[in-house]
């Protein structure tokens, strides 16, 4: 596939084609997919999209190019911008082959790098929004999007509206006439609600609202946004396609109808990634589909584990059938990650610092995706977590990593003995 990267203006968008990624098969030693070959599944995409070792002497990886100015070796070459890149930020050989992987696994006709999850997440919206227009938002959005919807988007003359995530159809009530864009979360942010993503996609085109999906926690390996309805498909690419806890990236990946809004406006910002980070994310996407797999294998163990616990009230985890959403989750996605939610029984936040602070698998700390287990307490007054836990009830966002579940169960265990010791104390 073609992405129109190194060009200096928006390009007209060129459709992904079924295999395309492959084409540089000479070199890898597969058949060179046409037309009439099947598109090949998403674990050996994953493999291939955006490499050319043809292209680098049958080297098995893109090379970084650290770079700002490119040569040009006359005049006529610089003014008629001839060479396939004019720029370091305009794009090297190594920010196209992320590009091309990401527009080639999401679907989509075109797709951007950001320095993070958070500024593709505001670039997305930047993008299809202008003054006078009307945003809805899904009310378990990321906490740092709301913050710049409230900040930023309002300042420039936006109006947002938050919505129930498990609406459906009743998004039709919540449409102005000036509505423009539509975001999704799914599943949402700490309460883990899964949407409907397609029933909330084609209500908002038959309005023509372009409709924004971060899709972080699923990524696109469990969760097609684009053959779901969504127009620009955002991943914190600092979560699971890194995967490794050490790079910030963000992408987008836009419909040919969203595409050339978002190239032009990621243009004019002057957003780009560097080098090592770009390439960290392609080092984890090629693993992407193993490490995915066994976070959701742990992650399943542990939270149905959890479940059993007597400190324990509910696990909100999407592919647990009393999670809200479960039945879309098993409508729409074909996996879950390693991320979830504990909702404790009630408890002195004393005992849940006992519970945390022991822990010895488990890091405290922000982000996720990455190969090691974390735990973080949650306010439970924050976002939708007040309609679904109980009066007094704290919550801990748990991440399973790469460990072995036993160990991570076990490390758990200690953690809730500590935690109903100190629960007794407090009684005494
Ligand atoms: C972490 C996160 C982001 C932001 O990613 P950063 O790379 O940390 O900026 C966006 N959306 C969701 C759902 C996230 O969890």
């Amino acid at each position: 596939m073609t992405v129109p990267l190194a060009s200096a203006h928006a390009a007209a968008p060129t459709p992904p084609g079924p295999g395309l990624a492959l084409g540089s098969a000479s070199a890898s030693g597969l058949a060179t997919a046409g037309e009439s070959t099947p598109a090949a599944a998403l674990g050996t995409r994953l493999v291939h999209a955006g490499r050319d070792p043809a292209k680098y002497h049958g080297f098995v990886n893109t090379p970084l190019f650290r770079a700002s100015t490119v040569l040009s070796p006359t005049v006529g070459d610089l003014l008629g911008r001839t060479q396939p890149y004019v720029y370091g930020r305009r794009g090297t050989p190594t920010s196209e082959a992320l590009e091309q992987a990401v527009c080639e696994l999401e679907g989509g006709a075109g797709a951007v790098l950001c320095p993070s999850g958070l500024s593709a997440c505001t670039l997305a919206l930047l993008s299809c929004l202008s003054p006078g227009d009307h945003l809805l938002v899904t009310d378990a959005v990321y906490g740092p999007v709301r913050h710049a919807c409230e900040g930023v988007l309002r300042r420039l003359g936006v109006e947002v509206s938050y919505f129930p995530p498990g609406i459906g159809a009743g998004l039709v009530h919540w449409l102005r006439p000036n509505t423009r864009a539509l975001y999704l979360e799914s599943p949402g942010s700490l309460s883990m609600e899964v949407q409907d993503v397609p029933a909330l996609a084609a209500i908002a085109h038959q309005h023509g609202v372009t409709v924004l999906a971060d899709s972080s926690w699923a990524t696109p390996l469990f969760f097609q946004a684009h053959a779901r309805g969504v127009d620009l498909s955002i991943q914190a690419g600092t979560k699971y396609l890194s995967g490794h806890a050490d790079g910030m990236l963000g992408t987008v990946s836009a419909s040919a109808a969203a595409w050339p809004a978002l190239k032009s406006l990621h243009g004019d910002l002057g957003l780009c990634v560097g080098a090592d980070d770009i390439f960290l994310a392609l080092r984890g996407l090629r693993t992407l589909q193993v490490r995915l797999h066994q976070h959701e294998r742990g992650a399943l163990v542990v939270a149905r584990w959890l479940q059993q616990q007597p400190e324990v009230a509910r696990v909100l985890h999407p592919a647990l059938p009393r999670s809200p959403g479960h039945e879309l989750w098993l409508r729409d996605f074909t996996g879950s990650s390693g991320l979830f939610t504990v909702v404790l029984k009630p408890v002195p936040f004393a005992a849940v610092e006992a519970f945390l602070n022991g822990l010895r698998l488990f890091g405290l700390g922000y982000s996720w995706g990455g190969f090691e287990s974390l735990a973080l307490p949650l306010d439970a007054s924050q976002g939708r977590l007040p309609q679904l836990c109980e009066p007094g009830c704290h919550c801990v966002r748990l991440h399973i990593g790469l460990e072995d579940p036993g160990d991570l169960m076990a490390d758990l265990r200690e953690g809730l003995d500590r935690m109903a010791s100190v629960d007794m104390d407090s009684l005494l």
